[in-house]
C-alpha cells in the first residue's frame, strides 16, 4: 500500500508544494517547527530509512534537498537551514529542512506553529519562486 507521502507526491493528497522534479518532491510540513519547515522526499521509493536508499536515489535526494535549502534561505529570513532525518512518524524517507534563527529551532519537542491556509500558501509560494530563480 502506498505511503501517505507517495500519495502527496502523486497529488492524491493535497500539500503545499515548494519544488518538484521527476524523482523528488518538496512540500511544507503540516505541523511546522517554524515558518518554512519543509520536507523533501523521493517519489519512487518508499524505503523507510534514508541509509537504505540505493546510492543514486540517496545522492539525488541530497542534491535536490540542497537546492531546496537554498531556496528556503533566499525566501525565509534565517541564519541557516537545519537538516534533520527522524522518521519517527512516517515510514517513507524524508529530509526535514528547517530555517533556523537559533539552535533551539531544531528541537522537535518544541510546540508546532499553527498557520492558516493563507499563510501556508504564501510561504510555499515564496520558496517556490526562489527555487525557480536559483
Ligand atoms: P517524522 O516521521 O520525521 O518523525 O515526522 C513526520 C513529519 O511529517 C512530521 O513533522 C509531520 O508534521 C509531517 N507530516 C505527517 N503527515 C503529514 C501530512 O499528511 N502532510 C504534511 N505536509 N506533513 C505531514
Amino acid at each position: 500500500m502506498a505511503t501517505i507521502f507517495t500519495k502527496i507526491a502523486a497529488g492524491e493528497i493535497p500539500s503545499y508544494k515548494v519544488a518538484e522534479s521527476d524523482d523528488f518532491y518538496a512540500f511544507l510540513d503540516i505541523n511546522p517547527l517554524v515558518e518554512g519547515h519543509t520536507l523533501v522526499i523521493p517519489r519512487h521509493t518508499e524505503a523507510d530509512y534514508i541509509f537504505d536508499l540505493d546510492s543514486e536515489t540517496y545522492l539525488g535526494l541530497m542534491e535536490f534537498a540542497g537546492k531546496v535549502a537554498g531556496a528556503i534561505k533566499a525566501a525565509i529570513p534565517c541564519k541557516r537551514v537545519g537538516v534533520a532525518v527522524l522518521g519517527m512518524e512516517v515510514p517513507h524517507t524524508h529530509i526535514h529542512l528547517v530555517p533556523m534563527s537559533s539552535e533551539g529551532d531544531l528541537n522537535f519537542s518544541n510546540p508546532k506553529k499553527e498557520l492558516s491556509a493563507e499563510q501556508f500558501k504564501d510561504i510555499a509560494g515564496r520558496i517556490a519562486e526562489a527555487f525557480n530563480n536559483l
